[in-house]
């Protein structure tokens, strides 16, 4: 195995298990690696860190897989690192109220760049490092073995591919074609997801236990679902008997499935209405109509995509939280969503703080939100934690 050996005091990140080693800690490397090769990453003295895909390309130069010097890493490691990670799923899957859920979060799970979803008899993979791109007939293999599953299919086109030199890739990998709307349940309630055309891999599964939550104040009220996609808090809202739900989006296909979704799950269409139009356009015209709501939401795609967008984003968030505020009803209540990872909880209190300030309000905070446990947070890798929230009393 090549060997990859560390400047002069660059092993500490490594030795607290982090899984990034940046290209610039790399003193020389021992042999011409492949990009995705499986590596032994030393420190300067030769003594053992651990053992990483390697990629030449990437400003990751190597993601750390594994810090027991005696481990190989073969099929049977995927194979225990996978089933280890699968069974932690159970607790969200055992009840039956929902079958779909994320199985592998990588680095969270100890696979750096392997994503796996499920959906019901479908898996859907996004393989993100060069490392997983060249194991991949090994991981369908073994997916395949403990899962037993319809059809797998490849979701490969996020941009962090662009960052490993990869090009997107979308397909089915194995199996059966995944019909053009799989029909999920989560909570309870039924989805129509398309893998192929969704955003993400087809749907957002990480706000799973925020919808249960925030559903629970919903009986009688009139909710405002911002950014809605195909409907995760409009339809846990009507499920608990909203009076009224408007749900926001600019993606027609969003808005088209979320029809779907309100009849397939025989709710009262009549209780809710969408809004193919820009969230802020949008509130500025419901500000114009003095029109008012109990319960908003607010879930925006991530505004701050790295730390040198923080300030850009704090704005832009305030912005819409200020305008969030302005149209409640006095003691109404505000959800409000960050899925950056780059605004930390702090932070984004700290920018409700400025949105009350500014939107002339006083502000409770009732509840904090954060991602479930299907994203678990690696402690030795804080930068998995991304999904984070606030519910709000606006008086
Ligand atoms: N709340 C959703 C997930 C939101 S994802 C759920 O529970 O599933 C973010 C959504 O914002 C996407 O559906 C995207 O189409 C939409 N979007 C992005 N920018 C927008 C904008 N400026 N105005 C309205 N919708 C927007």
């Amino acid at each position: 195995m090549i060997d990859v050996i560390l400047k002069k005091g660059k092993e500490k990140a490594a030795l607290q298990h982090h899984p990034w080693m940046f290209s610039g800690a790399i003193d020389r490397i021992k042999g011409t690696p492949g990009n995705g090769e499986v590596v032994a990453v030393r420190a300067a003295d030769k003594a053992f860190l651990a053992y990483g895909y390697y990629n030449a390309q990437s400003r990751v130069a190597v993601r750390l897989l594994e810090w027991d010097e005696s481990k190989v890493i073969d099929k049977a490691w995927y194979q225990e690192k996978l089933q280890t990670a699968i069974a932690a799923r159970q607790h969200v899957l055992h009840s039956g109220e929902t079958n779909t859920c994320r199985l592998v979060f990588s680095e969270a799970d100890f696979l750096p760049g392997l994503i796996v979803d499920k959906y019901g008899d479908f898996l859907s993979l996004q393989l993100l490092s060069a490392g997983m791109e060249n194991i991949k007939a090994d991981i369908i293999d073994i997916l395949r073995e403990e899962l037993q599953p319809l059809g797998i299919f490849d979701k490969s086109d996020a941009n962090a591919r662009t960052h490993e030199n990869l090009e997107a890739a979308q397909g089915l990998l194995w199996g059966e074609m995944p019909p053009e709307f799989i029909e999920v349940k989560e909570n309870n309630i039924l989805y129509h997801i398309n893998i192929a055309e969704g955003q993400k891999s087809g749907f957002y599964c990480d706000q799973r236990d925020n919808r249960r939550i925030l559903a629970a104040y919903a009986p009688g009220k009139t909710v405002l679902d911002c950014f809605s996609y195909s409907g995760g808090f409009s339809l846990n809202s009507l499920s608990l008997g909203a009076a009224h739900v408007t749900s926001v989006d600019s993606s027609a296909l969003a808005l088209q499935t979320l029809q779907h979704n309100v009849v397939l799950n025989g709710f009262d269409a009549t209780k809710q209405e969408s809004i193919q139009s820009d969230v802020n356009k949008q509130l500025r015209a419901f500000k114009e109509e003095g029109r008012k709501f109990d319960i908003i939401i607010l879930d925006p795609p991530k505004y701050a995509p790295s730390r040198s967008a923080l300030d850009r984003a704090a704005r832009a968030y305030k912005d819409l939280n200020r305008m969030g505020m302005l149209l409640l009803e006095s003691g109404g209540l505000l959800a409000t969503f960050s899925c950056s990872g780059a605004v930390d909880i702090d932070t984004f209190k700290q920018i409700i703080a400025w949105a009350a300030l500014d939107a002339g309000k006083e502000v409770q905070i009732l509840k904090q939100f954060n991602q479930p446990e299907d994203h678990p947070i690696r402690i030795s890798f804080p930068e998995g934690e991304y999904l984070k929230g606030l519910l709000v009393r606006v008086l």
